[in-house]
C-alpha cells in the first residue's frame, strides 16, 4: 500500500497513549481517509469474511503470511491462535487495509476488500482490547472519540450497553471523571468496557477483538464474554485469542504458526486430530490447572 499507511501504523504504534498522539492519530487517519473516496460503503448489517489464499511479508521479512485462506460467515466467529510472531495480528492489519496482500484475495460480502471506501470499511471495524488507548480528558470525550459529535444521550446507551455505566456514575465526577495521567486510575476490565462502549457508539458491524497474552483477574476474565453481550452477536467477530474461555465459544478456529495455517477446524476437530492445537491445549490447561 502507499507510504500513508505506513505512516499511519506507525503513528498508531509510537503515539498511543498521549493526547497530543491522539490528535495526531485522528488527523492522519482523516487525511488519509480524505484521498480516498472511490468505492461503495459497506452495509450496516454483520459482513462475510473471506482470505483466499493471502500471501503478505514486511519486506526485511520474507513470508510473514502465506496462502492465508479461511471464510468467516456473517456474524459468526473466528479465533487465532498461536505463538507469538506467528503472525495473527498481521492478518487483522491487512484487514484494515493497513497494508494490502502481496498475493491472493481478501473479501466481505464476496466483493473485494479495495471495492469499498477506506473510510466505511474502517467506520465498521471495532478493535476492542484492554490496552486501549485514553487520552487526557474525562470519560465522556474518551467513548465520544469512537463518533465525534455523539450526544450525551448516545454515549450514555453505549456505556450502558458495554455495561460501563454503572461503573462510570458511581465515580464522584461520573462521566466527567478526568482520565490519563492526571486523572483516576481504571482497572483492566474497565478500560476494556470503555474500549467496548466506543466501538458500540461507532456503530461498528466487525468486531476485533485482541486478547491480552498476560493472566487477568478474576472480575475481569469471568465478565469478558458477557460484557461483548447482545451488541457483539449481532458483529462478525475475529478473535486474537489467548484464553480456553474465548477459544471455546469459538465458531471455528485456525491454529498459525510461522505465517501459515498449519491447522483449523472447531474445538472439538482440532482437539481430535490431536496435533498442535491439541498440545497447545493441554499446555494451556496444565498452566490454568497450577494457577487455580
Ligand atoms: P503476537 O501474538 O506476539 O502478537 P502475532 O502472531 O500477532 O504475534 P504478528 O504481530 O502478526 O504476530 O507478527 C508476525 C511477524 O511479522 C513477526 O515476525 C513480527 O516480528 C513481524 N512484524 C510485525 N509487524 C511488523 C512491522 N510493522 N514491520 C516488520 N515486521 C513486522
Amino acid at each position: 500500500v502507499s507510504e500513508p499507511f505506513t505512516v499511519l501504523v506507525d503513528t498508531i504504534n509510537n503515539l498511543q497513549r498521549s493526547i497530543s498522539g491522539a490528535r495526531r492519530l485522528y488527523e492522519v487517519m482523516d487525511m488519509v481517509e480524505e484521498n480516498i473516496t472511490d468505492g461503495t460503503s459497506l452495509p450496516e448489517a454483520a459482513p462475510s469474511i473471506r482470505y483466499d489464499n493471502v500471501s503478505f511479508d514486511y519486506g526485511e521479512k520474507a513470508n510473514t503470511l502465506r496462502n492465508i485462506s479461511f471464510e468467516v460467515p456473517a456474524g459468526r466467529s473466528i479465533a487465532f491462535v498461536g505463538p507469538s510472531g506467528a503472525g495473527k495480528s498481521t492478518i487483522v492489519k491487512l484487514l484494515y487495509r493497513f497494508y494490502d496482500p502481496a498475493s491472493g484475495q481478501i473479501s466481505l460480502n464476496g466483493l473485494p476488500l479495495p471495492s469499498y471506501q477506506l473510510h466505511s470499511l474502517r467506520q465498521h471495524m471495532a478493535l476492542v482490547s484492554q490496552d486501549i488507548f485514553l487520552f487526557d480528558g474525562n470519560i465522556f470525550d474518551n467513548i465520544a472519540i469512537g463518533r465525534p459529535g455523539a450526544s450525551r444521550e448516545e454515549v450514555e446507551r453505549a456505556a450502558q450497553l458495554a455495561q460501563a455505566h454503572d461503573f462510570i456514575t458511581a465515580l464522584p465526577q461520573g462521566y466527567d471523571s478526568e482520565i490519563g495521567e492526571r486523572g483516576i486510575k481504571l482497572s483492566h476490565g474497565q478500560k476494556q468496557r470503555l474500549s467496548i462502549a466506543r466501538a458500540i457508539l461507532r456503530g461498528a458491524s466487525i468486531l476485533v477483538l485482541d486478547e491480552p497474552t498476560s493472566a487477568l483477574d478474576v472480575e475481569t476474565e469471568s465478565s469478558f464474554q458477557s460484557d461483548l453481550g447482545q451488541w457483539a452477536a449481532n458483529c462478525t467477530k475475529i478473535i486474537i485469542a489467548h484464553r480456553l474461555s474465548t477459544i471455546r465459544e469459538a465458531d471455528y478456529i485456525l491454529f498459525i504458526d510461522d505465517g501459515e495455517v498449519v491447522e483449523h477446524g472447531t474445538m472439538e476437530q482440532l482437539i481430535a486430530i490431536d496435533g498442535r492445537f491439541r498440545r497447545y491445549w493441554d499446555r494451556q490447561n496444565v498452566s490454568v490447572a497450577a494457577s487455580a
